[in-house]
């Protein structure tokens, strides 16, 4: 294509094309699986060359593999990066990624909500090292500057937040870090968004990780995750935090997977918004529902920053019942489509209880402090066609108002 080496491919294009040559493979229009842990060399000296960086080939794939290094290379295109590093799980990405960043007596800023696990590793684990976690309301510029000290290092966050979805606003909180120095290291996790609808390296953000578990992956087939940032600092993270203190190393048939889930992206999360977008209208509207968490809907209290960072809102929400908990409950165990399972972004819609399962890792009181209620509810709603989505929801949240009608006022959905 010389003639049309100037265009620039659309997100989508670039999704299924990028960082991968077939004829450099036999023209195979698939990357092979590499499965090998060594990589044998022609002499001793081009070993030691590789060894040293002086030769740029793979030589053990704890470090690099070429089916990893295609996915690293689509990644770091899509999220506007230098480069990436794929790793065994998203929580081997973030671990690989402050244990190179911090030493003791550093302090990492980061929002008042996290993933469960996150915020596991942060004070159960980074802590205990002498690394302090300070949390802040990060929709709350004062609360951040207020909170910036000499020993800050890392300020960490996700948006939407996992699982209140809370809406931080990237621009304004890299626009008050950078201000008060050009050394801390912003960390966005983007698991929520992928690529597809926000890329945090153009708004500030230095670093940002991924689970790709859930929608990179996307069809709930593997454990994955990714970091993406300046060349310097990616190879930072893959030389200390994967080599040295994770291990935290990726499976080349993953890489694949990944790969191949990669080229539908657009699509499902196209899909994946659509859905989210009728299925929050519809519950917000339902007599049993006592509030939608979801930056798509007008009267959400974040919708005008997600209107301005995001490309469209996603495909997860969550909600509050009038019967609380007991409520949560009864809907889950009577969806009858919907799964009720962790993770997110698969095909499926899977429902969960973050109190009794991902946030379990937060104690009661934590949980309180930390802005994840009791019978809070979340969705990650999934491809199936959104009127049997929307019928099963109806059915089993008809159980909590047996008087209610079954289509409720305000429905803005398909007609079903
Ligand atoms: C799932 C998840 C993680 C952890 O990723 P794993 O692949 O399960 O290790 C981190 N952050 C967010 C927002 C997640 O949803």
């Amino acid at each position: 294509m010389a003639n049309n080496d100037k265009i620039q491919l659309s997100f989508a294009s670039r999704a299924i094309h990028l960082g991968y040559d077939s004829s450099t493979h036999e023209g195979s229009l698939n990357p092979p699986i590499y499965m090998t842990s060594t990589f044998a060399f022609d002499t001793v000296n081009q070993g030691a060359d590789r060894f040293s960086g002086e030769d740029p080939g793979h030589f053990y794939s704890r470090i690099s593999n070429p089916t990893q290094e295609i996915l690293e290379k689509k990644l770091a295109g899509l999220e506007e990066g230098e480069a990436a590093l794929a790793t065994a799980s998203g929580m081997g990405a973030i671990s690989a990624t402050l244990w190179t960043l911090v030493k003791p007596g550093d302090q990492i800023l980061v929002d008042e909500t996290l993933y469960g696990c996150t915020f596991s590793f942060m004070v159960h684990g980074l802590q205990k090292f002498g690394v302090e976690i300070c949390f802040a309301d990060f929709t709350d510029p004062d609360a951040i500057a207020s909170n910036l000290d000499g020993k800050t290092t890392v300020v960490y966050f996700e948006t939407p937040v996992n699982p209140n979805m809370r809406v931080v606003d990237i621009a304004a909180v890299s626009a008050i870090v950078k201000g008060y120095s050009d050394d801390i290291m912003i960390i966005v996790d983007n698991t929520y968004c992928t690529p597809a609808l926000q890329r945090p390296l153009t708004l500030g953000a230095d670093i940002v990780v991924h689970s790709a578990t859930k929608y990179l992956g996307g069809h709930g087939d593997l454990i994955a995750g990714a970091v993406v940032s300046t060349a310097t600092i990616v190879e930072q993270i893959r030389l200390y935090g994967v080599k040295d203190m994770t291990g935290a190393v990726i499976s080349p048939m993953s890489a694949f997977l990944i790969l191949r889930g990669v080229k539908t992206l657009a699509l499902r999360m196209e899909r994946h918004c659509q859905n989210a977008q009728i299925l929050a209208e519809m519950l917000v509207c339902h007599p049993a529902v006592e509030k939608v968490f979801f930056p798509g809907l007008a009267t959400d209290p974040w919708h005008l920053i997600a209107s301005k960072q995001m490309d469209s809102f996603g495909g997860m929400l969550a909600l509050e019942l009038k019967k609380g908990f007991a409520g949560g409950v009864q809907m889950l165990n009577n969806l009858k489509l919907a799964k009720i399972a962790v993770s997110l972004g698969d095909a499926e819609t899977l429902v969960q209880h973050p109190a009794s399962m991902t946030h379990s890792t937060y104690s009661l009181e934590e949980r309180q402090r930390h802005g994840i209620t009791e019978g809070l509810v979340r969705i990650s709603v999934g491809l199936e066609d959104i009127d049997d989505i929307l019928w099963d929801f109806q059915q089993a949240l008809a159980t909590l108002v047996p008087e209610a009608t079954s289509v409720p006022l305000g429905y803005t959905g398909k007609d079903s």
